[in-house]
Order: structure tokens, then C-alpha cells, then sequence
């Protein structure tokens, strides 16, 4: 495996960072997680301006520019030799000395990793997922905006470890007024009488480029299409669920909270979302 370290291929014992390095000490960077299918980085333009988004929010320069970032991710795609995988590109604040100041920092780390992923056992795609609402609520929007794709994720792994404490790989979050936000790390969907709903990127969540793609596709399809805002109580009686990420692809999600969403099992839109989602990423 080759990994891309500022400006350099080079093998997986060889890729390493400093220990004063920011990204460490304080979880200061932002990160992309990208797909690959046939060859082909899957939407890495969105991703790209998403990075440079985050960078700026954090006043974090990177030392490449957004095309010279592309080739680089393209380089690492093509050395690794992948026909379908996962890209994960790291931007770290770099090293300095102990204490937060972004000032006695230097060298911002550039590191791209690209290998396979299999984020949900296979027959959970078929079945769906059983998943439970945490207790840990999403980030304040003004404390750390979900927007910023961070280093910093102890907020949605505490969720994540509530739900495997409860024997589930997901689990959803609620925002600081109680709404739904989004799961530890995929957005969520329902269906309500044919309509898809998704909460708003105002309810404080990452604004998933998966999430983004299925509500240009069901549009594309007619559906009525509601990004608002939503109750567990919506959850609970919907017709569907599903989730969306890069990871998590899109899956449908059968029981929450001990409560069957529907009739437990993955409904016609999300199946029907889940097909025309996979043809875009074969086209
Ligand atoms: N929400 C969170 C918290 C995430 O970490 C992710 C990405 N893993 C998503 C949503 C999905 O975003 P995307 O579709 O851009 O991968």
C-alpha cells in the first residue's frame, strides 16, 4: 500500500507524523472520506470544496492548491492499483509546541490513504439496520458547527458507543433543541406518505455529499422532497428509514428505539433511492 505523505508516496511504515503534530494533541485538522468505484473518485469535486470549506472555518491553509490536491488524490488512487475503495484525506494543523496556539505551528500534514472499506456486514444491506437514539446530542452549531468535517469526532463516538453498548452499529442524534440531526456518522431519511424528509443542514449537521446526491436523484425521479425540521417522533412513525454516507452507501434502517419502522423491513423508496444511487456510481 502506498500512502501520499505531503507530496510523497511512500509505504505504509514510512508514513509517519510527528507526535507534537496538532492533528494529535488537540484533534485539530479536518478530514474527506471518499469513495472509489471503478477506478473513478466518486463526486471528489464536492469533496474537495467541502475540504477547503472546513480549512477555511478552521484558518488552516493548505499548503496545495484545490487542483493540485484532485491530482494528488488521483495519483494515490492509480498507485494503489483500486478498482472500488475508500480514500481518506487527512489535513493536520501540523507540529509545534505544546499549548493550542495555531501560531507555533508549521508544517500542515497533507496525508491520503486509500484501501478498502466495508463499513455494514453485506445482509444488513439486504435487511436494513436496527438502530437507537443517543443520549449525546450533536454538537452545538456555535460550540464546533457539524458543517466542519474535524479531527474532532468524540462527539459522535460517545453516541456510537451508546449504541453498541445497545448491540446496534448506529445510532441517531438529536440537536441541542431535541430535533433529529443525524447519525454518529451517516444522515438520515425518512418517508411519510410518499414524501422524503431529511433534516435541514440548520438543524446542525454535516452536509453529507451522499445526502446530497440522493436528494438530487429523488428530485430527478418526482418524489416530493422536504429538507425540515424533524421529531424522533417522525422517526418512529415513519413508512421509511434510511441512512446516507460515503461509508454507509445508502441503508435502510428497519427498527429504532425498540420500535419497527414500518413493517420492519427496507420499504420501496429507499430500495428504489438505493438502486439509482448505486447506477450513479457506476456511471
Ligand atoms: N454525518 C457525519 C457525522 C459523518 O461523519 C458523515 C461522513 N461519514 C456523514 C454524515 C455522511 O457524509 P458524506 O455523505 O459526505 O460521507
Amino acid at each position: 500500500m502506498k500512502i501520499y505523505l505531503n507530496g510523497q508516496l511512500v509505504s505504509k511504515d514510512e508514513a509517519k507524523i510527528s507526535v507534537f503534530d496538532h492533528g494529535l494533541l488537540y484533534g485539530d485538522g479536518i478530514f474527506e472520506g471518499i469513495r472509489i468505484y471503478n477506478r473513478k473518485v466518486f463526486l471528489l469535486q464536492e469533496h474537495i470544496e467541502r475540504l477547503y470549506e472546513s480549512a477555511h472555518a478552521i484558518r488552516l491553509t493548505i499548503p496545495l492548491s484545490p487542483a493540485e490536491m484532485t491530482k494528488a488524490v488521483e495519483e494515490t488512487v492509480a498507485a494503489n492499483e483500486l478498482v472500488d475503495g475508500y480514500i481518506r484525506l487527512v489535513i493536520t494543523r501540523g507540529s509545534g509546541s505544546l499549548g493550542l496556539d495555531i501560531r507555533r505551528t508549521s508544517d500542515p500534514q497533507v496525508i491520503i490513504i486509500a484501501d478498502k472499506i466495508s463499513l455494514y456486514p453485506e445482509e444488513l444491506y439486504e435487511h436494513g439496520l436496527k438502530i437507537i437514539t443517543a443520549s449525546t446530542i450533536r454538537n452545538h452549531p456555535q460550540a464546533l458547527s457539524p458543517r466542519i468535517k474535524s479531527l474532532n469526532y468524540l462527539n459522535n463516538i460517545l453516541a456510537k458507543i451508546e449504541g453498541s453498548d445497545a448491540g446496534c452499529l448506529e445510532a441517531v442524534m438529536l440537536n441541542h433543541k431535541g430535533e433529529v440531526a443525524e447519525c454518529t456518522g451517516d444522515n438520515i431519511f425518512i418517508v411519510k406518505n410518499g414524501v422524503l424528509k431529511t433534516p435541514s443542514t440548520d438543524a446542525g449537521i454535516l452536509d453529507g455529499i451522499t445526502r446530497r446526491a440522493v436528494l438530487r436523484l429523488a428530485r430527478e425521479a418526482k418524489m416530493e422532497v422536504l429538507e425540515t425540521t424533524m421529531t424522533r417522533h417522525e422517526l418512529y412513525v415513519s413508512d421509511e428509514c434510511f441512512l446516507t454516507g460515503s461509508a454507509a452507501e445508502v441503508i435502510a434502517v428497519v427498527e429504532l428505539d425498540g420500535r419497527l419502522i414500518g413493517d420492519g423491513k427496507p420499504g420501496p423508496v429507499t430500495k428504489d433511492l438505493k438502486t439509482r444511487f448505486e447506477k450513479l456510481t457506476r456511471e
